[in-house]
């Protein structure tokens, strides 16, 4: 008995499931914290817009050839994915970063703000790492070396799919997403699980957020157009008012959340963005037209907050002899974590941060294009602390805004986990 005990002791540091990796993977990614920084603040100092990371991915390209991968470019437009092959057999982990930056000028005094302008639907405007992404393309570069350096010990390969244009083209007539375009083009085809992170400027670095099941948001876009018939506005009487429907059907929608959707479940949001009619003050309009956006977490409680609105929208406008014209247009499904795969991946986590850095999170009504991976393959997605030590997430800037800013000293734990991710998953599927 006294042997066993002895002997289990002496195993490799490991705890059950997890790779006996963890130690060389920590001296790696601390030796190269300084230049995943640095390749962070190059990529911030010159952001490109969706579809356009040309620079980023030339830079992405070049850097995996030299670990020597084997890599494929223009994926998806302007997308990179390089494959590490390990030298024993096992699984396909895939890890995805996003690229691209966003239509926002920069307001920081940082000396590698942006210097890049860009074209944006037909506008000037600056270019900003506004969401963070040159973070993720900067740490999935230092996964890839500090992977690339122990390939021969990895029990399985190692997909890094670097992606465009996570935050949408939404161009006229053209509406397409990064990921969604990847899926297209086979990426995930023999890929066994999938991995990805956003920093997080509200999340403190040195922690990470995660959630089980739906995490973040579905995101679609509604149009409406409810169509009376014009009069003067002195009287109402003879015409049909799309201006009285349209106030009807916005107070009818915020029913939706209040009578019908189980909010003990999961939450939604439908938000009306913008209202169009009319010219004078004396003349009712012909037609309203309004904008918004639906929020929803899981296919079926989005396919009901759909029926209700066009339901409540259609209906309102025929009580009141007006027509109503509903669209709705599906952009990205919720980001979920398969509970089974969160389950097995957690203690990755708090073995890369420590258990009191690992926090559940409610969701978040924000959304993220790495749904149309997880949708393909099993995928475990995570938020990395961005926001600086003592920070108050209510006031620190936001994700889009051009105050935006990222406290690097996260960077390296965003490696470790990621490489973590890859060894411990091939480990489990021995
Ligand atoms: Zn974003
Ligand atoms: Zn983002």
């Amino acid at each position: 008995m006294k042997k066993i005990l002895i002997s289990l002791f002496l195993l490799p540091l490991a705890v059950l499931g997890q790779s006996n990796l963890h130690e060389p993977i920590d001296r790696k990614a601390s030796a190269i914290e300084t230049k995943v920084i640095e390749w962070r603040r190059d990529f911030h100092q010159y952001p490109e817009l969706g579809n356009k990371e040309f620079r980023t991915a030339k830079i992405v390209a070049d850097h995996l050839r030299a670990l020597g991968m084997e890599v494929t470019e223009n994926v998806a437009v302007t997308g990179v994915v390089g494959v590490l092959q390990g030298g024993k057999t096992g699984p396909m982990v895939a890890l995805r970063a996003d690229m691209d930056a966003l239509p926002v000028s920069e307001r920081n005094n940082l000396t590698f703000r942006s210097l890049n302008t860009s074209t944006y639907n037909g506008q000037e405007t600056g270019v900003m790492h506004a969401c963070g992404h040159d973070s993720h393309v900067a740490i999935l570069m230092g996964v890839a070396e500090v992977l690339a350096g122990m390939k021969d010990q990895l029990e399985g390969s190692v997909k890094f799919v670097f992606q465009p244009a996570e935050e949408g083209i939404y161009e006229p007539g053209v509406t397409t997403f990064g990921a969604k375009q990847m899926v297209e083009e086979g990426v995930m085809s023999n890929v066994d699980a999938i991995f990805g992170l956003h920093i997080w400027a509200q999340i403190e670095a040195g922690k990470i957020g995660y959630r089980s099941g739906p995490f973040m948001a579905a995101v679609d876009n509604l149009d409406v157009t409810i169509s009376g018939t014009q009069a003067h506005g002195a009287s109402p009487w003879s015409g049909v008012d799309p201006i009285v429907t349209s106030a009807q059907a916005i107070l009818g929608l915020q029913t939706i959340l209040s009578r019908t959707v189980n909010i003990t479940e999961n939450p939604a949001v439908v938000t009306i963005g913008a209202v169009h009619g009319g010219i004078r003050h004396n003349i009712i309009p012909e037609k309203v037209e309004m904008i918004g956006t639906i929020r929803t977490f899981g296919d079926e409680q989005q396919a009901l907050v759909h029926r209700r609105i066009t339901d409540i929208i259609t209906k309102i406008a025929e009580s009141a002899g007006a027509k109503a014209d509903v669209k709705i247009g599906k952009l990205y499904p919720s980001t979920v974590n398969p509970p089974e795969l969160t389950n097995q991946m957690l203690p990755s986590l708090t073995a890369a941060a420590g258990p009191d850095n690992v926090i559940a999170m409610d969701p978040v009504t924000g959304a993220e294009d790495f749904s149309f991976f997880q949708r393909e393959k099993p995928g475990f997605f995570i938020f990395l602390g961005g926001m600086k030590k003592g920070g108050d997430p209510l006031t620190t800037p936001s994700h889009h805004t051009p105050d935006f800013v990222i406290d690097e000293s996260g960077f390296v734990l965003g490696v470790r986990a990621m490489s973590y991710f890859v060894v411990d998953y091939m480990e489990m599927k021995k």
